[in-house]
């Protein structure tokens, strides 16, 4: 149940950062995860660049996380793909769920839309008076739910038509949402093992249930414990997390490890290439901690 190497086609991992700043530590322990699971399984391991909602990007940020990674020895296989240039894509995704009649417009403003920024339920019968700017909702049957294998956090059921309902695929701004992107780019990429950090897992079971309309392959998941501060609160660029010093990429890793369970490559190994080769070999899976989170004050890491 917890390793389940479900896909028979070759391995191909990836890293899908969103440029809205430099990778941190957190981020930082999703690359190497990724990284190490699909070395570990002599796979690809493909970076994507999620730079489409340039409202929340940050100057220059893309090319300092690709520079981070590079300093952390996590060389990418390829070319990075760039979800800026993929719109004919997402367009003839949103065409095909539109042609199978998936799709309903949705003008409801802030005021209007329901708890978890759901619609206010009238959109649908109101089609053809709605009024511009609108977004376009995937529709989900409130019967829907989703079960997967998660090779870390295990069996997991997600009720999407009770608790998610009809989502997001274009947003009011015109702007193509995460959600049918990564399911367009995973398929097109041919990713068969995704592994990202748990505050991610709520949004499987949309991009599972993408996958499913789109007849796209679903990949194997792996949803890692974050990190998070005393409060609770996951350490992200938004609540303003440290950027990662590339000039301690060794220590750094060291630390990732760590916090995954992994074990330590012996101390007189320094060189970040000779810390990714022990750990690629020595990759255990089992040995990351099933849990949601990981508060930063536990042994297991500690902010700088
Ligand atoms: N771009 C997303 C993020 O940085 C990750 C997407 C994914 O791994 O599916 O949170």
């Amino acid at each position: 149940m917890r390793d389940p190497l479900i896909s028979d086609r070759p391995y191909r991992g990836r890293f899908a950062p969103s440029p809205t700043g430099p990778l941190h530590q957190g981020s930082l322990i999703a690359a190497l995860a990724s990284y190490l699971d699909a070395r570990h399984h002599r796979g690809l391991w493909l970076v994507r660049m999620e730079d489409l909602d340039p409202p929340r990007e940050e100057a220059g940020a893309a090319k300092r996380i690709l520079s981070s990674l590079e300093a952390h020895g996590l060389h990418w296989d390829g070319e990075v793909l760039w979800q800026s240039q993929r719109g004919p894509a997402y367009a003839a995704a949103l065409a095909q769920l539109e042609r199978d009649h998936h799709l309903f417009r949705c003008d409801c403003t802030r005021q209007l839309l329901g708890p978890g920024g759901a619609c206010c339920g009238h959109c649908r019968e109101r089609q053809a008076t709605l009024s511009e700017p609108v977004a376009v909702r995937l529709s989900v049957p409130a019967a829907c739910r989703i079960r997967f294998i998660d090779r870390v956090q295990g069996a997991r059921e997600i009720a999407l038509g009770a608790e998610i309902a009809d989502f997001v695929v274009k947003r009011k701004d015109g702007l193509d949402a995460y959600q049918l992107a990564v399911v367009v780019d995973d398929a097109w990429q041919e990713v068969t093992h995704i592994v990202r950090g748990s505050d991610l897992l709520d949004s499987t079971g949309r991009q599972i249930f993408l996958q499913q309309l789109l007849q796209a392959p679903t990949p194997s998941y792996c949803h890692l414990p974050v990190i998070t501060d005393a409060a609770g609160h996951k350490l992200s660029k938004q609540n303003h997390a440290p950027p990662l010093r590339d000039e301690r990429a060794a220590a750094n890793l060291r630390a990732a490890l760590r916090f995954l369970g992994q074990p330590q490559p012996p101390e007189e190994v320094d060189a970040v290439a000779d810390i990714l080769a022990f750990a690629s070999v020595n990759w255990t899976l089992q040995a990351v901690p099933a849990v949601l989170s990981i508060t930063a004050t536990s042994a297991t890491w500690q902010p700088r």
